[in-house]
């Protein structure tokens, strides 16, 4: 896959690995699983500080968003494609599924009042995937 790394950034193998995993990545990820997605990547050995380390040089330079799941403290990364994702969240196997359209877009949030400048907002939505939600209705409870 040919991938055009940002400039403004050395390029080490690492890094290019990394970033790549990121940009073939679908949902935010850990840097848990990062760091097991790149060693399987490039079938050597990582050290998760490494991991840590690329991530925040990803983050300094603005290449990643870096965010935290309501009612976990693990922090999740994913490539800043420009625009913005949200995710709905599945309460049962914790699948994150990206939404097609900003539910907000049509609130125009990313406008000035007044009294504010909103830039961005965040939200999550929460439920039942497809898989989970035929379970819960064919026993009506959760096991
Ligand atoms: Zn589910
Ligand atoms: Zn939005």
């Amino acid at each position: 896959m040919e991938i055009n790394y940002p400039k403004g950034m050395k390029w080490t193998k690492q890094r290019k690995a990394l970033y790549q995993i990121l940009y073939e990545a679908t949902e935010p990820l850990s840097a848990l699983q990062l760091y097991a997605l790149v060693q399987q990547k490039e079938q050597e050995n990582y050290a998760l500080s490494t991991i840590y380390r690329i991530l925040a040089a990803f983050e300094e330079q603005n290449l990643v968003n870096k965010n935290a799941w309501m009612g976990e403290d693990t922090y999740c990364y994913e490539l800043n494609r420009g625009g913005h994702t949200h995710y709905a969240v599945c309460l049962d196997c914790h699948k994150r599924i990206p939404l097609e359209h900003c539910p907000f877009a049509h609130l125009h949030l990313e406008e000035e009042t007044e009294d504010f400048t909103i830039t961005s907002h965040k939200i999550e939505l929460y439920g039942y995937c497809k898989a989970c939600k035929v379970q819960h209705t064919s026993d009506g409870k959760t096991p």
